[in-house]
């Protein structure tokens, strides 16, 4: 009598430890959810963002030689365009960003670009408080380094990066 009751305890611990084995497979996630949010993030492209400090929230970021790229500039600030304007203007390879944008500064008709437009790879409108401005444009097949700036007067010391060609 003492035996079998002892038999009849195994076989039962032996059920319930298999039952929770199978409810623990169950609760594993589905994967297809996180591919489509992965996508959707590349669809935006680069959000960068402009304030009141003088800084872009992105300094550097990479793309694919040839590839086509989407930057939006959004100004964060609350201080006038008039005074405080943000702009993001990229420049082809070897520009010399100093000059460029010694040039750039002094031509407030134009929004702060230049009239040769010749260093310029692209660029943003300028944008007074909580505006924001999307552009598209071929990333050079060229890879290398290519810099960016604000162009309104005293902006680019501080607000500046750069864009990495792969
Ligand atoms: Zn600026």
């Amino acid at each position: 009598m003492f035996k079998n009751l002892s038999i009849f305890a195994v076989l039962f611990a032996a059920l319930v430890v298999a039952g929770c084995g199978g409810g623990g497979d169950q609760a594993e996630a589905p994967a297809p959810a996180q591919e489509e949010a992965a996508a959707d993030t590349a669809a935006e492209g680069i959000v960068i963002e402009a304030n009141d400090q003088l800084q872009f929230s992105v300094k550097e970021f990479t793309v694919a030689a040839g590839e086509e790229v989407t930057v939006t500039l959004h100004n964060v600030g609350t201080l006038p365009k008039e005074t405080f304007g943000h702009n993001f203007v990229i420049l082809t390879a070897g520009a010399d960003l100093e000059a460029f944008a010694t040039e750039a500064m002094g031509n407030s008709a134009n929004e702060y670009l230049p009239t040769d437009m010749s260093n310029v790879l692209a660029h943003t409108a300028l944008l007074g408080p909580d505006e924001e401005d999307t552009i598209t444009f071929m990333a050079p097949t060229e890879p290398g380094e290519y810099e960016f700036l604000c162009t309104f007067p005293g902006h680019y010391g501080t607000m500046r990066g750069v864009m990495i060609v792969e």
